[in-house]
């Protein structure tokens, strides 16, 4: 093992896989050429059907079926132009990860040979079986089969291979019944029930043109990236992407030399052959650079309309495990791969706007935009605290457990950072008093009854789990391997519940509008401000003071998906049409299964591990030092005993570990015996988890006992340093 581990440090230096000429070919020119674009559209399609889709994709207008077969036409010949051999729909089931059936064009014919077939009927509609996918306990109730629907609204693409290139059509995946089996459905729905809500609130403020309200997300992938070799000899990351064992190194993040570093030569090559792969799909990479952890990196792309954006990100985490592997590396996106350094997170940017490019989060220029802005933002107060609890459950998971409440990410408990200078405009509102305030950076609002609004309210904060910044939030929380559709679905809902309760309130209202704005608004505040905090998230005294605002505080998974049953939440869902009760239940349900089976087999991967490279390498160190210790007791003085202490030490630490994960596996059993669901997950949170954690405590110890050469997994210094 030990000459592996050397010979690992040594193919370090690796050769840089062949890359295409970057100069020659600039990004402009690559941009979107996989993708049936715009471009594309124009090229293969006559001009009414053209109009027609585009009409779709842009306006979010109804697909007019008429037209199934011409776009199938046109997509297959662009696609063969490009030599695709295969197509695919491609969904995202409640796995939270892509899947993709292929199919090959090839039809045989009469005379013997084939023909490239590809219709209306295959490009709307596809059906995989979906038995295999998890249903969440409704399956009896689901037939088997699922359906595939083209989502018109995200542009097919081709995934090249080796081998070969394939046609990926982005689809929805719906049962037999019409109930949706994956993520994208109920997020386009929440597209929707919000787009009808805020239409209503725009209307009000005298905007009648605006067709559809869309939201926009960017979200910020954070990522780590180690040696592929150091990985093959890590099973605790092939089964579950985190290491379940490693002594913290003796140098971490606490030089602070990583964040915005300049990039190593060997990642940077990585990062290129990434944005390359990302521009090919009309992917709008933007930012690359180190993050706060070593080996830690993100990338942004610039931000799109969610249900595009969160495809996009899909195909972001997907390329980057598969190009790091092309780099001899591999991308560990798990929120929290190393114990005691940054996990990763995913930054959510998100924000409202028109078809006609209005966007609802910013403060505006004059005072009438001014008014609908601080509407628009009190509905949002309201609907996060309203619902602080939902949006916890969009992000929880077993991974995300590790992460959230930690030093290093929001807390579990949901509060709203919007800076000094735009509190103090809620501030003033709540009072219902008009500021005097006209210095310098101040627009005033017009409106009697309004405070002015600061043009700039754009401070920092990064210790908050939702934070305004200047003309977006950013929802901080969310985990890195999240499929964001989730997050965003449940977002765009309670959105939606508060712009109707504001909007059915102000359309109701008798007399002068402003006056009754300021009234709905004043009374809003009232009610939820106590989820604005501006200070330090980390702290331990803000879980003091959330608690004394009762503010809720779900601080893991489990506590999370309790939450999730209450019925007012199922309802939300219902009246807005975005889940109907089947399909919540059955994401309670799947949410639960998963917390169960990914915390099985990490803990089962902990006593594999512990008993059977760890334990094995430190009794073998032990006999070392045994036999050594036997040889040379003759010329060992008496008061010389630090070498039978080292041993004494040795024999102790295993022979403790050796019990704990063997009372690990008694109760990993025991928990599994549990009569349902939420009972083993108790278990294995209440006694599996801290037993975990006590094996790796002692195998951790012991790592910085046992001989260097006889440890049998690479070491955080290794992994983290080592490219
Ligand atoms: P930060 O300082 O937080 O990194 P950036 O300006 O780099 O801010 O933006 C981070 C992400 O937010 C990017 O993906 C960007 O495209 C996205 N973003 C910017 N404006 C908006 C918006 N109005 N709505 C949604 N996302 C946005
Ligand atoms: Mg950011």
């Amino acid at each position: 093992m030990s000459n592996l581990r050397k010979k690992i440090a040594i193919s370090l230096e690796k050769e840089m896989p062949p890359v295409e000429e970057y100069k020659a070919k600039p990004g402009t020119e690559i941009y979107g050429s996989l993708v049936f674009n715009d471009g594309a559209q124009k090229q293969y399609l006559s001009k009414d059907v053209y109009k027609k889709l585009r009409a779709t994709t842009l306006r979010g207008e109804a697909l007019d079926p008429s037209i199934a077969d011409q776009v199938a036409q046109g997509m297959k010949e662009w696609a063969l132009s490009h030599g695709v051999t295969h197509y695919t729909h491609w969904f995202i089931p409640l796995t939270g990860l892509g899947a993709e059936k292929h199919d090959s064009f090839l039809d045989p014919t009469a005379e013997g040979g084939t023909v490239a077939e590809f219709d209306g009927k295959t490009l709307i509609k596809g059906e995989p079986d979906a038995s295999s996918f998890p249903s969440g306990g409704t399956r009896s109730t689901f037939e088997a089969r699922g359906y595939t629907a083209w989502d018109p609204t995200s542009s097919a693409f081709i995934q090249e291979g080796i081998n070969g290139a394939t046609l990926t059509i982005p689809t929805a995946f719906v049962s037999y019944t019409g109930e949706a089996l994956d993520f994208k459905t109920p997020l386009l729905r929440s597209v929707e029930a919000l787009s009808v809500q805020s239409l209503r609130l725009l209307k009000l403020f005298g905007n009648k043109t605006a067709k559809h309200v869309f939201t926009n997300m960017g979200p910020e992938q954070e990522y780590f990236l180690i040696d592929r070799q150091y990985f093959e000899l890590r099973p605790d990351l092939i089964a579950g992407g985190r290491t379940l064992f490693g002594a913290p190194p003796y140098r971490g993040q606490e030089l602070e030399d990583h964040y915005f570093g300049a990039i190593k030569e060997r990642i940077l090559a990585f990062m290129m052959d990434l944005d390359r792969e990302l521009w090919r799909l009309g992917i709008p990479s933007k930012t690359r650079h180190n993050e706060v952890a070593p080996a830690q990196f993100e990338m942004a792309p610039i931000f799109e309309k969610s249900s595009i954006a969160a495809d996009h990100n899909m195909i972001v985490m997907e390329l980057m495990r598969k190009i790091a592997i092309r780099h001899g590396l591999v991308c560990l996106l798990h929120e929290k791969p190393f114990a005691g350094i940054n996990g990763n997170g995913k930054h959510n940017n998100w924000s409202m706007s028109t078809n006609e490019n209005e966007n609802l989060l910013e403060p505006g220029k004059t005072p009438h935009e001014n008014a609908q802005f601080l509407a628009v933002l009190v509905a949002i107060i309201a609907a996060v605290d309203k619902y602080a609890e939902l949006l916890r459950i969009g992000i929880s998971g077993p991974g995300n457990d590790h992460r959230l409440g930690a030093n290093e990410a929001p807390p579990a408990i949901i509060s709203i950072f919007l800076g000094d200078q735009l509190q103090d405009v809620i501030d003033q509102l709540e009072k219902g008093k008009p500021s005097s305030s006209k210095s310098g950076g101040v627009m005033e609002l017009g409106v009697s009854t309004l405070p002015p609004l600061p043009r700039d309210a754009t401070d920092r904060n990064r210790t908050s789990p939702f934070a305004f910044t200047g003309n977006k939030f950013e929802f901080r929380a969310v985990g890195s391997t999240a499929a964001i559709y989730w997050p965003n679905t449940i977002l765009n809902t309670i959105v939606a519940e508060s712009i109707d309760r504001i909007a059915t309130e102000l359309e109701g209202a008798k007399g002068d509008f402003n006056s009754a704005l300021a009234t709905v608004l004043q009374k809003e505040i009232k009610e939820h401000k106590r989820v604005l905090f501006n200070g330090n998230g980390y702290g331990a005294e803000w879980h003091a003071e959330a608690a004394k605002r009762g503010l809720p505080n779900l601080k893991t998974t489990i506590e999370a998906l309790h939450a999730m049953k209450k019925k007012e939440y199922k309802q939300l869902f219902e009246k807005y049409k975005v889940l109907n009760e089947k399909e919540y239940d059955a994401r309670e349900e799947i949410m639960w299964e998963r917390y169960v089976k990914v915390t099985n087999i990490e803990a089962n991967a902990t006593v594999d591990i512990a008993r059977n490279q760890i334990l094995p390498a430190v009794i073998g160190y032990q006999s070392k030092l045994a036999n050594t210790i036997g040889l040379t007791a003759a010329v060992l003085k008496s008061g010389q005993k630090g070498q039978n202490d080292l041993l004494a030490n040795v024999a102790k630490g295993a022979s403790d570990l050796f019990e704990a994960i063997e009372a690990l596996d008694e109760l990993i059993d025991k928990a599994n015996e549990g009569s349902s669901l939420h009972q083993i997950a108790a278990s294995l949170k209440d006694s599996v988890i801290p037993q975990m954690l006590k094996v790796r405590e002692l195998a951790d110890w012991l790592e910085g006992y046992v001989d260097d050469e006889a440890w049998p997994l690479p070491k955080y210094r290794e992994m983290l340093f080592q490219y």
